[in-house]
């Protein structure tokens, strides 16, 4: 039993070490990363689900690492909110996002908002407010064209804060959109207080239409409850005439996913922006 339970305990102290060091590893890569500009952001359109217009983008970062290849940023968010690191990569995106919308003005496209994903850390502790405000200086970019996605949790953790914080972003012009309705543990109470313009129904949701009656049903009532509400509903994670259909008929009337397009470099695409 002895030797069982120090076996044990060297595989348990082992397994931590090589945790923390692949962590430890990462971090310090993802550091040199934002040096190095090895981030970069591709951008889904969003759309009109009745006529198909294009009525926005979403900006995802990605790392584009030099030997792993393009790290989706499951993989290295969260790890940077542990770190602290994502407040530089906040600053970084909220910069990039605004620097890309300038050049394509310049270039003469006419631009729909851009929609930027805001960390729950940023929310709490971070700069957010300077991160926009600075980036929409420097690039010459009216609050008018962003949009910040924040997810309920991070809305609930401190309702107070975000109330005053959301209150901020929108006295910019940027409008407000809670990410990934659905999944957390906000209240109907709390959404009615919450100063917001749209909700984005998650992709878990929508994923099993038409399969799933209980995913039906409870995408029909977050569309109705948001109607009443005033909000706009945008579903993500669209990838069949079918779910456009179902989303379409219960009044849902915006939405971004694979059927329409996936996310495309800043190059790529230019060929959905008109003139
Ligand atoms: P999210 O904000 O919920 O983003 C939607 C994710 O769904 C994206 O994954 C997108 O590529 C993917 N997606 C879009 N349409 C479809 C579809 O039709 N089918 C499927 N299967 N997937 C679809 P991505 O880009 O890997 O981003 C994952 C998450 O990483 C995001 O979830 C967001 O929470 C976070 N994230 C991305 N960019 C940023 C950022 O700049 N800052 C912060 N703080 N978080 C970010
Ligand atoms: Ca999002
Ligand atoms: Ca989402
Ligand atoms: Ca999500």
């Amino acid at each position: 039993v002895k030797q069982k339970g120090r076996d044990s305990y060297s595989f348990y102290t082992e397994h931590l070490t090589t945790n923390a060091q692949r962590k430890a590893e990462m971090e310090s890569e993802l550091h040199r990363a934002i040096l190095n500009n090895e981030l970069m952001l591709q951008y889904q359109p969003q759309f009109n689900l009745n006529n198909e217009e294009l009525v926005g983008m979403e900006a995802l970062v990605r790392w584009n690492h030099p030997v792993k290849g393009m790290i989706p940023p499951d993989l290295f968010i969260p790890l940077a909110e542990e770190s602290g690191l994502i407040n530089k990569i906040s600053e970084w995106v909220c910069n990039a996002a605004c620097q890309q919308v300038r050049i394509w003005l310049d270039k003469g496209f006419r631009v729909p908002r851009v929609a930027v994903n805001v960390s729950g850390a940023e929310l709490m502790g971070g700069n957010l407010l300077t991160n926009f405000t600075s980036a929409m200086s420097t690039h010459r970019i009216a609050g008018s064209q962003l949009e910040a996605e924040i997810t309920e949790n991070f809305m609930m953790q401190d309702v107070e804060r975000a109330v005053g914080l959301v209150n901020e972003l929108r006295d910019l012009g940027i409008v407000i959109a809670v990410d990934d309705f659905g999944t957390g543990y906000s209240s109907l109470a709390y959404l009615k207080t919450l100063p917001i313009h749209r909700l984005k129904i998650d992709r878990t949701f929508v994923r099993e239409i038409p399969n799933n009656v209980n995913d039906m049903a409870i995408t029909h009532a977050i569309i109705a409850m948001g109607e009443s509400l005033g909000l706009e509903i945008l579903a993500e994670g669209i990838e069949t005439r079918e779910q456009q259909a179902f989303l379409r008929s219960k009044g849902c009337s915006l939405g971004q996913g694979y059927l329409f397009a996936r996310p495309l470099s800043a190059e790529n695409i230019e060929g959905w922006l008109a003139h």
